[in-house]
């Protein structure tokens, strides 16, 4: 009982394992995770229905410690995003997006990105490390919490602030793989936050034989980030590809089909200015795909300082669109959301480096939410 460990990184299996090791009965593993996860408790001192000398042993031995707050930040839009701390100089991003229907959730898996997309400013952080399950999760818990997902009355009218889970924060999941596997299995488990498999999205940059493994292991919806219809430009902008070429990742996707939850892969594609958004890449786009049931995801590049590269304007995005959804498949332009936070992807942690526009930041951030 020497070495503490965090119960937020632990699924079914793994309580109920330490559980035995402590020399518990299998059920306590279940009241543990509703505590947890459901109530968002972190006091074993105040999960009253667990034997004093257990709880007094989880005192010595356990806790439940989500990534400390470095900064919250809410945007004009309610976009809310937090930059958390993972140790070592190392931060991490969690947002949240909530919509009429929904609470979408976006976490990441790394600290940094080894997979150095070009217009990512993720990849161009270079990559530190993993994170531990109990980080990954750690940003729902928190998340759940701070939108009062533990409130009984909350609770009791069934309400709950995180419906969709998205891996598309910081890092490439499927490079984390089990790490992430153990976090998904935490967030589809009943007695944890119970999400659907077609409500928690692995999105990835193309790592084929991960996808196989996570059509094993546990198949919940997936994307695709292609941002390219050709394997000379996709090589550029996504270096993975190299070693993945498309007509490997295409494979893999009808393979995923076969279990997945939904019966088509999202396809993510940014859209920059002058290098993959003409109407040739639309046809080309078109041809790639014809044997794999999609839809298409067109993302605006969020541009960041010295990446070179443009968003393009909105109606060339607009033709792009149309050219796929008139042969018939369906695609969506994703709305920028918390521009003003600098929610998308890897932004925040790049300026945190420079305190000074740090705090001009939070302060504009401030200034969103009083004048909307
Ligand atoms: N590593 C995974 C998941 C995290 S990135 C992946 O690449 O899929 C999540 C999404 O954000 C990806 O589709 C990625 O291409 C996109 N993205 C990265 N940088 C971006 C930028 N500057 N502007 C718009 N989208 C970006
Ligand atoms: Fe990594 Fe995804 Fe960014 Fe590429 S887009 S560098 S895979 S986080």
């Amino acid at each position: 009982m020497s070495e503490i460990v965090d119960l937020l990184g632990l699924d079914a299996d793994g309580l109920a394992q330490r559980c035995a090791d402590w020399g518990q009965k299998p059920y306590r593993a279940r009241q543990l995770m509703r505590w947890i996860h459901q109530r968002g408790e972190s006091d074993f001192g105040a999960m009253t229905d667990l034997a004093r000398d257990f709880r007094e042993a989880l005192q010595r031995c356990a806790r439940v410690a989500a990534p400390a707050v470095i900064a919250d930040h809410v945007s004009g839009d309610g976009t809310r995003k937090w930059l958390l701390d993972v140790g070592a100089g190392n931060a991490i991003e969690t947002v949240y997006i909530p919509e009429i229907d929904r609470g979408t959730l976006c976490i990441s898996t790394q600290a940094g990105c080894a997979v150095n997309c070009r217009f990512c400013s993720t990849g161009k952080q270079g990559f530190s490390r993993n994170l531990g399950a109990h980080e990954i999760v750690g940003q729902l818990w928190h998340a759940s919490r701070a939108l009062g997902a533990g409130d009984p009355a909350q609770r009791a009218r069934g309400e709950r602030p995180v419906t969709n889970v998205v891996f598309m924060g910081m890092g490439e999941p499927l490079q984390n793989y089990a790490a992430t596997l153990t976090a998904l299995r935490i967030m589809l488990d009943d007695n944890a936050y119970g999400l659907s498999r077609r409500r928690v999205t692995v999105s990835t940059s193309g790592v084929v034989p991960m996808i196989d493994r996570l059509r094993e292991d546990c198949p919940v919806a997936l994307a695709v980030s292609l941002h390219a219809p050709d394997d000379a430009l996709r090589d550029e902008l996504v270096p993975l590809n190299r070693k993945y070429p498309l007509a490997d990742l295409m494979a893999a996707c009808r393979r995923y089909l076969e279990r997945a939850p939904r019966d088509f892969i999202t396809f993510e594609y940014v859209m920059l200015d002058g290098i993959n958004d003409s109407d040739r890449h639309a046809g080309r786009l078109l041809a790639l795909v014809r044997d794999v049931p999609c839809k298409f995801n067109l993302i605006p590049f969020n541009p960041f300082p010295h990446s070179g590269l443009r968003r393009c304007a909105p109606e060339r995005i607009r033709c792009f669109a149309r050219l796929l959804s008139g042969a018939g498949i369906v695609t969506t332009i994703r709305r920028t959301r918390g521009d003003d936070i600098d929610a998308a992807c890897g932004q925040l942690v790049g300026e945190v480096l420079d305190r000074t526009r740090l705090v001009e930041r939070t302060a504009r951030a401030a200034q969103a939410v009083e004048v909307p």
